[in-house]
């Protein structure tokens, strides 16, 4: 029988979670426009909203939340940060964000020239809004696979090479920057990259003088599952795979409030000194000084603390055992997932939760708002929605995948908490032919995942 182990942390602080009627719940969801993430956290009961800034920080990052050194320039929490980062990322440089699209906004502007193509394993949303507003086209060059949620592969974010060599031979070495590789793949389902393809991207990309940026918001997850599933990295530390993924890389960006297991947090890394130079006179234009980058001196010290317990074997190991036994408990009831199960979340396939919802009624917006309503668990979409519109022809990105996405945050909740929700969503696929779908009341321009506002459609 598959075993899953016991949480590796004790629990010193407590936060009482709130219960309320469904009426209530109802009540909040319509005044929350039917947007998850325009509810009030005090509204909700078990938020899987995100695992983004959300982590429950350790006795030794509030120690380290104590010695801040809030100098306006060279701040020895800066100092511990760049000796952290250089220990354990590899990288020679690094540029403190205030969390990771501070440090998308800036590898973008430093790298793309408009007219660009920046290829990509599937987008994210920041990350590919920084890519087209400075000019550069986006090409997702992601296995096909990973845009069939049933479909269960090891290593379901890898590039397909020939995809990137096809876009090598249709516009060219010169017009595209820079590779961007994240780790793992939020929007396949939090899917890892193997450390094979790394090595073959790096080889590709170099050999045509196209540099390779990281995405490494979770990079331990994937480093991790290489552990668990490449051949040759089972007896490997964690912290040793994860310094060889970094080797493949030319840099990377990083939002801390995921990986890091910090509340706010992010950084830029390289390895060019002419490239650090640029971005040291660019961060003081959008984040603040090179050493602290729109952070405080507390913050970049619970970072790099951060940092040490994130590639602990027992933390790392509970952290995806237990997204995983939350999977397992829907897939053994017939609920449709992405599978295999990812590092950070389950996601529901709405689109086979929902088949009598177009994908133009949002099928995933409406089953993250009526889990809501049945339960107070709070999750999100990531469908048509999140997706967006092509920032040139207007129209709607239609991607294949149609998720709602139950992100786990890290040493938040307990198994008892996944049991509850796993009860929730498997009612609610019982249920599910009462779920109708929605329409826009209020469409932002931009990521307008974020504040845009529903209402049933007939
Ligand atoms: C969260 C996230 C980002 C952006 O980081 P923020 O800290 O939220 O700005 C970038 N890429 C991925 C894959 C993410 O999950």
């Amino acid at each position: 029988m598959k075993t899953y182990p016991a949480e590796p942390f004790k629990i010193k602080v407590v936060e009482p979670c709130k219960t309320m009627t469904r009426e209530e719940r109802l009540e909040v969801c319509k005044k929350a426009g039917y947007n998850t993430f325009l509810i009030n956290s005090e509204d909700t009961y078990i938020d899987l909203l995100t695992d983004s800034g959300t982590t429950a920080m350790s006795d030794k990052q509030w120690a380290g939340m104590m010695i801040g050194d809030e100098a306006y320039a060279g701040s020895k929490n800066f100092l511990h940060l760049q000796e952290i980062g250089r220990e354990y990322y590899g990288f020679k440089h690094i540029v403190p964000t205030h969390q990771g699209r501070g440090a998308e906004n800036l590898l973008s502007r430093l790298m793309i020239k408009p007219g660009d193509y920046v290829p990509g394993n599937m987008y994210f949303t920041t990350t590919r809004y920084h890519q087209e507003a400075n000019g550069a086209a986006f090409r997702d060059i992601i296995i096909d696979e990973a845009h069939d949620s049933q479909k269960d592969l090891p290593f379901k974010g890898n590039i397909d090479l020939n995809k990137l060599q096809a876009l090598i031979d249709e516009v060219g070495a010169e017009k595209i920057p820079y590779i961007c590789l994240a780790v793992t793949v939020n929007l396949a389902g939090g899917q890892p990259v193997s450390m094979a393809n790394m090595r073959a991207v790096k080889e590709l990309a170099h050999k045509n003088g196209i540099k390779v940026f990281f995405d490494a918001t979770r990079c331990v997850e994937n480093a991790y599952f290489i552990k668990a599933r490449e051949e040759g990295y089972a007896n490997v530390l964690v912290k040793d795979i994860l310094k060889e993924m970094m080797s493949y890389a030319d840099g990377c960006t990083m939002s801390g409030k995921k990986d890091c297991l910090v509340n706010i947090g992010g950084f830029l890394c390289m390895n060019d000194d002419d490239m650090y130079t640029r971005a040291r006179e660019l961060v003081v234009v959008y984040e603040g000084m090179p050493s602290y980058g729109g952070l405080a001196g507390r913050d970049m010290e619970a970072m790099a603390i951060g940092i040490t317990e994130s590639v602990d074997e027992g933390y790392i190991e509970h952290r995806i055992k237990q997204v995983e036994y939350f999977g397992d408990k829907l897939i053994a009831a017939g609920v449709p997932v992405v599978q295999p199960i990812g590092g950070h979340a389950v996601f529901l396939d709405a689109k086979l939760f929902l088949p009598h919802i177009p994908q133009e009624k949002f099928p995933a917006q409406s089953l993250a708002a009526h889990l809501y309503i049945e339960s107070g668990v709070r999750s999100m979409e990531r469908g048509i929605i999140s997706a967006g519109r092509n920032i040139e022809t207007g129209e709607n990105h239609k991607p294949k995948l149609e998720l709602v996405r139950l992100t786990i945050p890290r040493r938040v909740y307990t198994y008892a908490h996944m049991d509850i929700v796993a009860d929730a969503c498997i009612k609610l696929y019982k249920d599910r032919g009462k779920i109708k779908g929605l329409k826009f009341t209020y469409e932002p321009p931009m990521l307008r995942f974020f504040n845009a506002r529903f209402d049933i459609a007939d």
